[in-house]
């Protein structure tokens, strides 16, 4: 959200060579950015520095393990949480893959990655309360952690509707799970302390990464104090980049220094201006289409119908379709997010209200051609 190399954080990265960029034990930004993050999260006593957010996560459900003693995880049907063995599934999944809607099957999303592990991962819907209890009370003495993306960032902008986040909530405190938020996406962008402030419900272990490190490599896991003192007692948490000065250096610039109260009003206007600008323009000319949309972050999917979770993005969401909209954008000087139809864009501190203009000008044009 901080935008391509912004003032703040190149002066401090430069500033920060002169002095030290990796010192194998603990120093002072350690703390400083450590502060930062506590600040933002309140269920947040302890916190420790990765590299990224697939170490995060690795870092976090296996602390989730180990305070557990159970081994197996429940992830949420579409989710990404990065590239390691325990989380490499039911990301993409093909319609004959799929499985029962409140049960679905467990697959693996890529070569290599060995059944077994796969064994130790359960899957369930988003939006579903009453299939995830379910799920739990049939694996009862072996799920130990639930995993999930508090808004579903890697299927669009797929909020939790109702009560779904509370109520996970009390179903891990009922089965006695440890409930880690996976704010790499929404951290710090969809609000200062992330989805844990905006839904206000409160989670066991968050990770994060690439939102709070201002285009360095950077994650971090944190969490309840009895949960991370784990690691004092044979939980491995090991790297030799782990909090590097360099990075944490960009964590606290971009945290104390460029993520300000008025950094946030500025991303969440232009993220309203945005999104009421593309609804106007598809009603406008008839076009089949809405946007999701949560302040800085926000998605248009070419469809009438509400996207729930995974399954009703793969049904109703034409890929193809959002390829044309994207060459012809791309065509008119913009570039949306070039990986898939499932990304969602972010508004940085460094758009102005020009951009907007200038992004749905472009959209004005293409509207017609799509409708
Ligand atoms: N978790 C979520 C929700 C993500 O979206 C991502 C990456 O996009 C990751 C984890 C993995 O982060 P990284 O690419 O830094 O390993």
């Amino acid at each position: 959200m901080v935008g391509h190399n912004h003032p703040a954080v190149t002066d401090a990265l430069r500033d920060q060579l002169e002095n030290g960029t990796l010192f194998t034990h603990p120093h002072e930004l350690l703390g400083e950015a450590a502060e930062a993050i506590k600040d933002r999260w309140d269920p947040i006593d302890l916190v420790r520095f990765t590299n990224s957010g697939t170490e995060s996560t690795m870092h976090a459900i296996r602390l989730a393990r180990a305070y557990s003693g159970r081994e197996k995880v429940l992830k949420i049907e579409g989710s990404y949480h990065g590239a390691h063995d325990y989380v490499l599934l039911s990301k993409s999944v093909p319609a004959h893959k799929l499985g029962h809607p409140k049960q679905p099957t467990t697959v693996i999303e890529s070569e290599g990655v060995p059944e077994a592990i796969a064994d130790t991962v359960e899957i369930g819907p988003w939006n579903d309360l009453d299939a995830i209890e379910s799920i739990l009370e049939e694996n009862a003495t072996e799920i130990g952690t639930l995993i999930v993306e508090p808004i579903v960032m890697n299927v669009g902008v797929t909020q939790p509707h109702g009560e779904y986040l509370q109520g996970l909530r009390e179903l891990c405190d009922e089965y006695n799970v440890v409930l880690i938020f996976d704010e790499v996406k929404t951290g710090v962008k969809i609000a200062p302390g992330g989805a844990t402030e905006y839904y206000g419900v409160e989670p066991d272990l968050v990770t994060m990464a690439k939102s709070i490190g201002g285009n360095m490599p950077v994650g971090a896991f944190g969490g309840r104090e009895d949960i991370m003192r784990e690691i004092e007692n044979g939980t491995a948490h090991y790297g030799t980049y782990n909090g590097n000065p360099l990075v944490l250096r960009a964590v606290t610039t971009v945290l104390n220094e460029v993520l300000t109260d008025d950094a946030y009003d500025h991303v969440d206007a232009l993220g309203d201006r945005l999104a009421t600008g593309y609804e106007e323009i598809m009603a406008d000319v008839g076009l089949a289409g809405h946007v999701e949309q949560v302040n800085s972050q926000g998605i248009v999917v070419f469809t009438d119908e509400e996207i729930n979770n995974y399954r009703d993005f793969d049904e109703h969401v034409d890929v193809e379709f959002h390829e044309n909209y994207w060459f012809a954008m791309l065509e008119r000087g913009v570039l949306p997010h070039p990986h898939h139809a499932s990304q969602q864009w972010t508004i940085s501190v460094q758009h102005e209200d020009e951009h907007i203009d200038r992004h749905l000008e472009a959209f004005k044009d293409v509207a017609p051609m799509l409708a």
